[in-house]
């Protein structure tokens, strides 16, 4: 029968990491097909961000309640799942709580996990209650309706359900090494989960062996099932967090990337030895598409940003577009992007691994132009992101699309490119008309 359970456990197992390894698989090429982008420079810069953003969650406790509960369900979550490789262990060769010569310290690590525990369900309580009851109002905004709410509610149920059972299935063997049940090794201490022995009053020893075997079973089945919702869920940014804030922008928030074919032309024509009617050679390559109009213009960090937005609208309750009542929403902006990189993922590999023309697009089909017009490139969002995203560059690379491919920008903005390019200045008039007041 022991031996059944090893096969089963072994088998679980294997299907739980296989079938997220696919997921990562895919994900990893869905980022992929984003552009090249140069991210080589500022190593150490790179490493302290990831440090202090990632890991030390600095960003987070901006807004100290919602932060420092984060935190704790963050370090506790990450913490007793190093509970998961004794429950592994255990599974693979039959044993039970193959750690427990570890003596003390042993006592020490299971009552801290339960401490842990505790407080991870309390913080996830208050997190329900903030998303539910007080309704936020950066959880509520049109963007967060059915999937990504229910994807919100979802983790939370999921976390509080796992923290259960790890108490539940502690509190049975903790019972059973009081009634010296065979297998059960008098290990652990258990300060939070002995206060759920009552419940276990009068119960006959094979009664709380099937408890504790179930809520064992239950616990590590329900975190490799959750190992596997990440790939479809905002719940990813727990792995994604690190990748993207060691590749997250190091340089000055306000400084723009210049387009090398654009200055390249000014360039050239500032230079008065070139000649100004020279024909492209024969074998230039085609120029490059201007800006973004789809995930695949793109470059590769920016669709692993959107792989990371972890959907909490910090950027948006920051905007001073969506503040005032515009359509603008950075938080949509890096949802969309992500909804949509999905759905050419799936045409990939509906298609043997070639992307079919769907007639859809990021732009107009997913974000219109109204939003990105409404942007008024202040950063803010990039500021406030917890995990280094940049929705702004999203929106610029579209911007540029608009302008450079379609001349597609509103009338007030082509009015002020062509006084820029006839007055070098950004009104109807000339520069030096500008100056008459001068002479007066
Ligand atoms: S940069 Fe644009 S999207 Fe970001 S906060 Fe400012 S206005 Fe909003
Ligand atoms: S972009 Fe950043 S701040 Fe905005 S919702 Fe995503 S994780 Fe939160």
């Amino acid at each position: 029968m022991q031996y059944l359970s090893n096969i089963l456990f072994v088998i679980v197992l294997i299907a739980g990491i296989g079938f997220f390894s696919k997921n990562v698989k895919k994900l990893s090429r869905n980022i992929k097909l984003g552009k090249d982008a140069d991210v080589s420079d500022n190593k150490s810069e790179r490493w302290k961000n990831m440090a202090k953003i990632a890991l030390g969650q600095t960003k987070m406790v901006v807004r100290p309640v919602a932060g420092l509960m984060h935190i704790l369900v963050y370090v506790g979550f990450i913490i007793i799942n190093i509970e998961v490789l004794e429950i592994i262990i255990d599974g693979i060769l039959g044993t039970h709580r193959i750690f427990a010569p570890l003596g003390v310290f042993y006592d020490f690590l299971i009552g801290s996990f339960e401490v842990l525990a505790l407080l991870v369900i309390v913080a996830v309580v208050i997190f329900w209650i903030r998303r539910n009851v007080i309704k936020l109002q950066r959880f509520i905004k049109p963007e967060m309706k059915g999937w990504p709410k229910k994807d919100g509610n979802m983790i939370l149920y999921i976390e509080f359900v796992l923290m259960l059972l790890f108490l539940t299935m502690n509190a049975a063997d903790f019972q059973l090494q009081q009634l010296d049940a065979p297998h059960y090794t008098k290990a652990g201490a258990f300060p939070i989960s002995q206060f759920l022995i009552p419940l276990f009053d009068g119960m006959t020893t094979s009664t709380l062996v099937i408890i504790e075997r179930t809520a064992w079973w239950l616990h590590i089945v329900g975190i490799l099932a959750f190992l596997n919702y990440l790939y479809y869920s905002k719940h990813l940014h727990i792995i994604l967090a690190f990748p993207n804030t060691y590749y997250g922008k190091v340089k000055p928030q306000g400084q723009f990337n210049n387009l090398e074919a654009v200055t390249n032309e000014v360039k050239l024509m500032l230079d008065p030895s070139a000649d100004p009617f020279a024909a492209p050679a024969d074998d230039a390559p085609e120029p490059e598409k201007f800006g973004a109009s789809d995930v695949m213009d793109l470059n590769w960090v920016q669709l692993l940003n959107a792989y990371t937005c972890t959907e909490c609208g910090r950027c948006t309750s920051e905007c001073p577009a969506n503040q005032t009542g515009k359509k603008l929403s950075p938080r949509k902006i890096m949802m969309d992007t992500r909804d949509r990189l999905e759905e050419v993922g799936k045409n990939i590999d509906a298609n043997k691994g070639e992307f079919v023309p769907d007639g859809k697009q990021l732009l107009d089909d997913y974000i219109s132009r109204e939003e990105l017009w409404a942007c008024t490139t202040c950063n803010a969002c990039v500021q406030a992101c917890p995990v280094s995203i940049d929705p702004l560059s999203i929106i610029v690379e579209m911007r540029r699309f608009l302008v450079m491919e379609q001349s597609a920008a509103p009338t007030e903005l082509n009015n002020m490119m062509s006084n820029i390019e006839n007055n070098g200045a950004p009104w109807p008039y000339n520069q030096m008309d500008r100056l008459n007041w001068v002479n007066e």
